[in-house]
């Protein structure tokens, strides 16, 4: 006998992978750049790939929208022109950290002011609180913008 339906359990794993191809199609709401998807970020966050896209989005901000990272990283003399800081302050994960938080709040303003449909907006914006290393601002921003759907913080 053919199965002309599926089965409700096949059907609701078929919706999530669709739902997963689907947010994948998406971009960065901020230049609409497709971004490349990172393997080790897809394995860290397997079961939240909303999380994996604000992830994602954090590195593509990074490196695309703001120049003076990558430029500080591998130049002294651009540290030095950044004014009266200490190595101490550029070091890598400090300074990704500092960088990372600046990125998720620049983005999160961003995605609130995107075109985008609600339920997805307010998913990705939740993405974020799943990240490790935000800082009490980020924190704030996320649950603020959440709340302003309605949402548990
Ligand atoms: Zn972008």
């Amino acid at each position: 006998m053919i199965q002309t339906t599926l089965p409700a359990e096949a059907a609701a794993a078929a919706t999530v992978v669709a739902e997963v191809a689907d947010v994948w199609a998406r971009s960065c709401p901020l230049c609409a750049e497709r971004l490349p998807r990172s393997e080790h970020l897809r394995g860290v966050f397997a079961q939240d790939p909303y999380a994996e896209w604000a992830a994602c989005l954090v590195t593509h901000y990074r490196h695309e929208h703001v120049g003076y990272y990558d430029r500080a990283l591998h130049s002294a003399a651009y540290r030095a022109a950044m004014g009266p800081r200490t190595e101490d302050e550029f070091s890598y994960d400090a300074f990704k950290v500092q960088v990372n938080n600046r990125a998720k709040r620049q983005l999160i303003r961003g995605i609130l002011a995107a075109s985008m449909p609600l339920r997805e907006k307010y998913a990705l914006i939740g993405g974020f609180r799943k990240l490790k290393g935000n800082d009490g601002e980020t924190s704030s921003l996320i649950t603020v913008a959440l709340s302003r759907r309605g949402m548990r913080p």
